[in-house]
This record gives structure tokens, C-alpha cells and sequence, in this order.
């Protein structure tokens, strides 16, 4: 197996919930090692570049507008095929589809508030890690 990283956030909905411990504890207790954390609010201009990819999709507007809406936890994770495990923990970007016990099924309200986000591959996890971290915030152990 590969050692990875990734990136998640614990979205606006699931830090005012109170749910960031019960979420970091989740990838702990799953062998993802936190290898930098920053509690932070996103700039309309910083968050708009991170899904720049959805800008021509017609929820671009509520996206930005939730994921500025409140406080969000930015992490980096570590771990063997550390993409995909987290994809799994996470769940469908819908919570009405989303596995039981994965994070979106125990934490999302909706599929505009659902809870967390995860890389989709190792591009794009590399990309959204430089996005937000500097090399020297992320301590990697291999
Ligand atoms: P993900 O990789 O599972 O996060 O899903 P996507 O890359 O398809 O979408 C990115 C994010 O856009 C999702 O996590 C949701 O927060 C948001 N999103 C996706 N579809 C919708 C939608 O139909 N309505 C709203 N409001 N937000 C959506």
C-alpha cells in the first residue's frame, strides 16, 4: 500500500455543530494521521478558487456562500491510500445516499451542507494541499 495524503475540510455546518472532535477522532481511530490542522473563516476570493472547478455549475453561488458562512477546519491527512480511505469514511456528497456511519450520513444536513470535504484523487489532493498549507505546516512522516 501507498502512503498518501489528502485533504479534508469539516465544513461550516459540522464545526458549528460542534462535531470537529467527533470527525478528527473518526479519521484518527481510521489510521489517518492529522499532519496539519488549521481552524480558519475562507474569503469569498479563497473560496471561490478552491472549487473552481464547479464555477459554471448553478450552485457555484450557495457553495461559496456556505463554505464562507462560518468557521472551517482545514487538514491534511496522512496515511496507506489515505484518498480513497477518506472518500470512503466520507460518503456520498448526497447524505440521503451516504453509506451508514460514514461522516455525511452522521453529520451532513444536506448536499450543499454536508459536512466535509475530500480530495478526489492524489492531483487533486496535492493541489488543494499547496492551496492552503505551506511545505513547512505539513509535518509528513515518510
Ligand atoms: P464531493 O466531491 O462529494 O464533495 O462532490 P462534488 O465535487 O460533486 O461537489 C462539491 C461540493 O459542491 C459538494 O460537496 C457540495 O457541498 C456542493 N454541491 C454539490 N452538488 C450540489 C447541489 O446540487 N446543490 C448545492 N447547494 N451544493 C452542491
Amino acid at each position: 500500500m501507498k502512503m498518501e495524503r489528502t485533504l479534508s475540510i469539516i465544513k461550516p455546518n459540522a464545526a458549528l455543530d460542534n462535531n470537529i472532535g467527533n470527525i478528527v477522532k473518526r479519521f484518527e481511530g481510521e489510521n489517518l494521521r492529522i499532519a496539519a490542522m488549521k481552524l480558519t473563516v475562507l474569503s469569498k476570493e479563497k473560496a471561490e478558487g478552491f472549487y473552481i472547478e464547479h464555477k459554471e455549475r448553478p450552485f457555484f453561488g450557495e457553495l461559496v456562500s456556505f463554505m464562507t458562512s462560518g468557521p472551517v477546519v482545514l487538514i491534511v491527512l496522512e496515511g496507506e491510500n489515505a484518498v480513497e480511505k477518506n472518500r470512503e469514511i466520507m460518503g456520498a456528497t448526497n447524505p440521503a445516499e451516504a453509506a451508514e456511519n460514514t461522516l455525511r450520513k452522521l453529520y451532513a444536513k444536506s448536499i450543499g451542507e454536508n459536512a466535509v470535504h475530500g480530495s478526489d484523487s492524489l492531483a487533486s489532493a496535492d493541489r488543494e494541499i499547496n492551496y492552503f498549507f505551506d511545505k513547512n505546516e505539513v509535518f509528513s512522516r515518510f
